[in-house]
């Protein structure tokens, strides 16, 4: 563009054709799926008070720290306010604030649409994302922490996605403080072969230091959190697994993995798929039985995940199982009286539920020919006068050069039943 002041703005993506296409496949499948679990949909605001991320992502998450575009309003109280990072803590306050942690605290609701996070752009890392999160609330039994992660593989399986599913168990209030502290004196010991990074999350926050994912050599002999857990907290983590199993979900233990704040208990899963580089995690969750409480609400059991929509749209894209973007069928009428025929034509086709184009009447055929080819149609449908007087369409296979003639009423199911070729 000559005028480089109208760009886009780093980190900030515009997505069209296949790209937008595989988006939307995700989105629409991820709530096909989560209407099945009678999940329901939640709209949240994309603006909201900065405090509402600071109290609940906590001061010293990457979040909070370095990636929030933050700003002070023009509002009489020069409120501060910061468009949404993440969804969670927008929902908990809506959940609240509607006082249903009191009247109706068992309830099942997802979320979509776009984050920001001012961090470093890369691929399968925008400033502006998109995610699709549900949150449970009320609900502290491990069969539903097992429901989700039933969920969520279906939906991968239904999208036909290659992933793997890890999940663990980081302990509670009672056992997880006897896991930081053994955390803490490995780190010390293990001080020099920590980056300054980890050593600042040392102090701060030290389960994270698991998370220091380029020193994954390094933290393999840090303490496991599994070796920590309670009782009770352990036989949840084992109901989760068995449920699992009855299931068939097939899932991989990772005791690495972490959560930092302190609301988060017990099970923590991820979703990872290829050929998204070092930003594998398309799907990132767990359970924080603490955190409508530390929002100002009752002490009400939580547990929730979110699907990183562009990182799963790309996924999806390496691994070659997005459909064709182009319709079903282009419709090419050569003149004003076979255009009249063409409309009742396309008319019929899309009550069939066929994706049709009508092509432009006013081109000649060769270049009417090239356009339904290069918009990925895979049949051409084309009624000129003499098709007209004979009540009957030519059928061209775009992808095989074949062609028949079809009665107009037989052109949507001919079209229909040809999956492959004509
Ligand atoms: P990461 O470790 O990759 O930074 P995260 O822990 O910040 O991830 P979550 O806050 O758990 O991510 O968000 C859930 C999912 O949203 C991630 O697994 C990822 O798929 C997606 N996601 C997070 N940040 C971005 C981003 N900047 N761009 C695109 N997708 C993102
Ligand atoms: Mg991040």
């Amino acid at each position: 563009m000559s005028n480089l002041e109208l760009t886009r703005l780093r980190g900030f993506q515009d997505s069209l054709g296949a790209d937008a296409r595989a988006m939307s496949l995700v989105e629409e499948q991820a709530r096909t799926i989560f209407e099945r679990y009678s999940i329901k949909e939640i709209r949240i605001p994309v603006l909201e008070r900065t405090q509402l991320y600071v109290r609940s992502s906590g001061e010293t998450s990457d979040i909070v720290e370095k990636q929030m575009y933050s700003f002070t309003d023009r509002d009489e109280g020069e409120t501060v306010v910061a468009l949404r990072p993440e969804g969670t803590p927008g929902v908990v306050r809506a959940y609240v604030e509607a006082g249903l942690d009191r009247t109706d605290p068992e309830q099942r609701l997802f979320y979509s649409g776009p984050m920001f996070r001012r961090e470093r752009p890369q691929k399968g890392r925008y400033r502006q994302f998109y995610q699709f999160g549900v949150e449970i609330f009320g609900r502290p039994d491990a069969a539903c922490d097992a429901e989700l992660l039933i969920m969520i593989d279906e939906l991968c399986r239904d999208l036909k996605l290659p992933f793997t599913m890890e999940i663990n168990s980081i302990g509670d209030n009672k056992c997880r403080p006897a896991f930081r502290e053994a955390l803490v004196a490995w780190g010390r010991a293990h001080w020099d072969e920590l980056d300054d990074d980890c050593h600042n999350r040392l102090d701060r926050n030290p389960l994270r230091i698991l998370d220091c994912k380029k020193d994954a050599k390094v933290t393999e002999s840090a303490p496991n959190s599994l070796d920590y857990l309670c009782d009770e907290c352990r036989a949840h983590f084992d109901t989760v697994k068995e449920l699992l199993s009855a299931a068939g979900v097939a899932y991989v233990v990772n005791p690495r993995m972490v959560r930092g704040l302190d609301y988060y208990t017990r099970t923590a899963f991820e979703v990872m798929a290829g050929g998204l580089g070092a930003q594998s995690t398309v799907v990132a969750g767990g359970r924080y039985d603490g955190l409508v409480e530390a929002m100002g609400g009752a002490a009400v059991a939580g547990i929730g995940f979110a699907i990183g929509v562009d990182r799963l749209a790309l996924a999806l894209q390496a691994a070659g199982v997005t459909p064709n973007v182009g319709p079903d069928a282009a419709i090419i009428a050569m003149g004003p009286a076979a255009t009249r025929l063409a409309v009742v034509v396309a008319r019929d086709l899309r009550a069939a539920k066929l994706n049709v184009e009508m092509l432009s009447p006013e081109k000649k055929m060769k270049s009417l020919l090239a356009r339904a080819s290069k918009i990925g149609a895979r049949i051409a449908v084309i009624i000129g006068d003499d098709e007209l007087a004979r009540g009957v369409v030519q059928l061209r296979d775009l992808k095989q050069s074949t062609q028949r003639e079809v009665a107009v009423a037989d052109a949507a199911r001919v079209i229909a039943d040809a999956t492959t070729e004509i």
